[in-house]
């Protein structure tokens, strides 16, 4: 997904919120970006910056890395996570992303905050200020199982999900 406000692959009731949180996010020409990965998305982001050293993946180009996350464990392959960019030229046709530290990257977290999200940018260790997700409760180490049995899936979780919205 690249294309800014397409929310496609996303827990529905997650895209909900994120629609609402995206009108609040105007004022500050601040768009989604990024939303639901699969598997090999998730693969490609992770290699970059690494490399396939005996048998496992190394970081070799630290500058390069934009995840911690081997496919299944971001909250992007639940459909509950999305990145934010700003667009450096409002007046411009079309989003000028930009992920400069200028731009009120606290204001995107506040408002995810207000909207029950966690925002990245208060994380201790790999802070991520673009980011924002809700997995309901759980946690990606308590998914992750599910999510990996071919019985059962991202559907599954969904379900789970459902349920704690009383849906
Ligand atoms: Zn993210």
């Amino acid at each position: 997904m690249s294309n800014p406000l397409d929310l496609t692959g996303l827990y529905p009731p997650f895209a909900e919120t994120i629609k609402n949180i995206q009108v609040e996010a105007l004022k500050i020409n601040a768009y989604v970006f990024d939303g639901f990965r699969s598997y090999s998305d998730q693969q490609a982001l992770y290699i970059k910056g690494r490399s396939f050293i005996n048998g496992a993946w190394v970081v070799t180009n630290p500058r390069l890395v934009v995840t911690k996350a081997i496919p299944g464990k971001s909250a992007h392959n639940y459909g509950v996570a999305v990145d934010w960019v700003f667009d450096a030229s409002p007046s411009r046709p079309g989003v000028q992303w930009s992920w400069d530290d200028k731009y009120p990257w606290g204001t995107i977290g506040s408002i995810a905050m207000s909207h029950g999200l966690e925002w990245a940018g208060n994380w201790v260790t790999f802070k991520e200020f673009p980011h924002i997700q809700n997995l309901y409760g759980y946690t990606v180490k308590e998914l992750y199982p599910i999510l990996t049995d071919n019985s059962k899936g991202l559907s599954e979780i969904w379900k789970m999900f459902d349920k704690k919205l009383g849906l």
